[in-house]
């Protein structure tokens, strides 16, 4: 099974050690080494599961741990933590997608955990779409990008969250229209242009454009590249 692992930890030794091994059984990993680039990476990425440390400099694993939890409430946290370490505190914060071990543990162990957690979140209804930093929750209809709310009109939802089912994918004008509106081809209308318009901008954040690529002449793509 394949993922793409974010590891939160400071410690040079176990960050390299983590990632030699976890590559090794046939995981992506990146990694960070405090816990504000750490909770950061995690929402801008598309990332699978997180292993965290808890003692960190920044933001304290619990705290990282939170934020996670309030954003993409179904990514699963592996927390790494010292013997005797708050294991009640942090069970307390969600039974479902946290699990924990005790350091010193082996590799195998962390990649047998990890293959669980990863099992157990694919057998899960999916309640949430994510593409890059934008998540979308199917159940409550909110919308972040980056962490932070956008809010959008029902159509726009809608929009959305059909380009995020085919990220990657060129569709068509005709498509958009028939998947998001109902309406079989008019050549009269430029309804799909003017929402695609709507949903950019709401998506805009500071410095960063929505992924939404125009293509020439065809339709539109929601960039999976990140
Ligand atoms: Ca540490």
């Amino acid at each position: 099974m394949h993922g793409l692992i974010l590891v939160i930890e400071d410690e040079p030794g176990i960050v390299d050690f983590l990632e030699r091994g976890l590559r090794a059984q046939g995981f992506d990993v990146i990694s960070a080494t405090d816990g504000v680039s750490g909770a950061s990476a995690a929402l801008n990425h598309d990332v699978d599961l997180v292993v965290l440390d808890l003692m960190l400099p920044g933001r304290s694993g619990l705290d990282v741990l939170a934020a996670l939890h309030d954003a993409k409430p179904g990514l699963p946290v592996i927390v790494l933590t010292a013997l005797g370490e708050v294991e009640h505190r942090v069970a307390g914060l969600d039974a479902g997608a946290v699990d924990y071990l005790t350091k010193p543990f082996s590799l195998t162990e962390l990649a047998a955990r990890i293959r669980a957690q990863l099992r157990a979140a694919a057998q899960t209804p999916r309640t949430t779409l994510s593409a890059g930093d934008i998540e979308v929750n199917l159940i409550t209809r909110e919308v972040r990008r980056s962490g932070e709310p956008v809010r959008l009109s029902t159509t726009e939802f809608e929009l959305l969250t059909y380009l995020m089912h085919n990220r990657g994918h060129v569709l068509s004008r005709e498509q958009i229209l028939r998947a998001v509106w109902g309406y079989e081809y008019d050549p009269g209308t430029n309804v799909v242009d003017v929402y695609i318009g709507y949903l950019r901008r709401k998506l805009r954040t500071q410095g960063t454009n929505a992924p939404i690529v125009t293509v020439r002449s065809v339709g539109y793509r929601l960039d999976a590249s990140t």
